[in-house]
């Protein structure tokens, strides 16, 4: 690969404002599993990469699961008995119970109490909630509308359509020097919710950009899909292809200012997991390693046991442990640009490693080589940053007996993965360095 990340030629904080830039873009648009809204997303995302987009109508099997009936909704309010509109999904589509079955009628106080969702703990959110596999109809409204609902009749209408059609997805592969293949993917079902998920779209969106732009050794597959349903169904139409799938992540809820957080995949110490641990061991920050759970994004299907692929999931605060989860306050304030370039970077870092895990051979064994005379020496910068690439370069040559790769050498050593990686190009270009196959120790 190509890529140099300390050379990248990217202004990151550029970065930063145009992934935010993306996510106000998509916000307004009511997303669900299937249905217009990811259709109108993924065509924004056509304006900077090209997506192919997929269908898979209504009743198709996918493993134990059945492509649901297609949603999707107009408007929807809440008027009281005066014809005044108290809860108005133009204002804001969480309002809807996501998946709502359509609805015009007239209903006591109580009956409509019995489809109402709020948060009592937070009085001025509006809750986000969903109903796909269950024929259900209702709103979500802050406790405080709740609370100033009076006694008497209110006009319920919900204008959707719940009927046969499609589950839309995207994808975009770019082919690499080999076939063997790095997964990132991203939910695309939620509706005007920022961190969880339009920060995971949008990330993944300018990663696959800023990499279509680059030679790669691994060929890349970006997916962008509805949560559970999609994956299982991408999984299902994709089985045969799976094995190539040599290393990947799950990118979700990475905008807000919580410190990163990484779920290992279910094999636990898969090259992906040793990777994000070290780029987040040395990001200069706190951060927390989690165990793999059966809980959480598309990581559950891909690590299914019939699947088993070294998929983890990077994010920051992850899903349901920030108040503002699920609700209205995920919003345009939550996520900021510095946490969203923070995170492209360490994306960034993680498919360096990928790319340049590999194993090399010294070949200049017997005692060190003398760099002076090669100016190995003279080819570094200020003082402090002399010494230790003069340590990389000698930590590398001590290391690269063929038993050990890049990944292997940075931990040994306590430097970075990228200072080892510059050695080794390095000593390479003075042929004191040749790639190799692993040897057995
Ligand atoms: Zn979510």
């Amino acid at each position: 690969m190509d890529i140099d990340n300390s050379q990248l030629g990217l202004d990151m904080n550029a970065v930063g404002r145009e992934m935010y830039q993306l996510i106000t873009e998509l916000f307004p648009i009511c997303r669900s599993i299937t249905g217009n809204g990811v259709r109108e997303s993924l065509r924004i995302l056509q304006n900077r990469i090209p997506l192919e987009i997929h269908e898979v109508s209504t009743g198709t099997k996918v493993f134990d699961w059945t492509i649901p009936k297609e949603w999707n909704i107009k408007d929807a309010f809440i008027k009281n008995s005066h014809g005044e509109k108290i809860v108005d999904f133009k204002n804001s589509n969480l309002h809807v119970l996501n998946y709502s079955v359509p609805i015009h009628k007239t209903v006591p106080l109580m009956e409509l109490k019995e489809h109402l969702y709020s948060i009592p703990d937070f009085p001025e959110w509006i809750p986000y909630r969903t109903s796909y596999y269950k024929e259900n109809w209702g709103f979500c409204l802050t406790h405080r509308q709740y609370q100033s609902l009076q006694e008497g009749e209110y006009e319920v209408c919900i204008d959707s359509r719940l009927e046969d059609g499609y589950l839309t997805y995207g994808e975009y592969y770019l082919g690499g020097e080999t076939e063997r293949e790095v997964l990132f993917s991203t939910h695309v079902c939620h509706p005007s919710l920022c961190n969880d998920n339009l920060s995971g779209i949008a990330l993944t969106t300018l990663l696959a950009n800023y990499l279509s732009h680059q030679k790669t050794h691994f060929s890349y597959r970006f997916v962008f899909i509805p949560g559970t349903i999609g994956s299982i169904a991408w999984l299902a139409q994709n089985e045969q292809r799976v094995s190539r799938i040599h290393h990947g992540l799950v990118v979700a809820c990475v905008g807000d200012a919580g410190k990163p957080t990484y779920k290992r995949s279910r094999q636990g110490n898969a090259e992906i997991d040793r990777a994000v641990m070290h780029v987040l061991k040395h990001c200069g920050r706190d951060c927390e390693i989690r165990d793999f759970s059966p809980y959480g994004y598309d990581e559950r299907q891909y690590c299914s046991p019939g699947f088993d692929l070294p998929v983890g999931s990077l994010t920051r605060t992850p899903h349901g442990c920030y108040p503002e989860y699920h609700t209205s306050a995920d919003n345009l304030n939550l996520v900021i640009p510095e946490s969203l370039s923070e995170s492209f970077r360490y994306y960034l870092d993680i498919v360096e490693i990928l790319e340049k895990n590999k194993y090399y051979l010294n070949l200049n064994s017997k005692c060190e080589p003398q760099l002076g005379k090669r100016g190995l020496y003279s080819t570094l910068g200020g003082r402090t940053d002399a010494k230790i690439a003069e340590m990389a370069l000698l930590w590398t040559l001590n290391l690269t007996d063929g038993t050990m790769n890049l990944l292997d050498i940075a931990e040994r050593s306590g430097m970075t993965f990228h200072q080892i990686a510059e050695a080794a190009r390095l000593l390479k270009e003075h042929d004191l360095l040749a790639p190799c196959e692993k040897q057995e120790g």
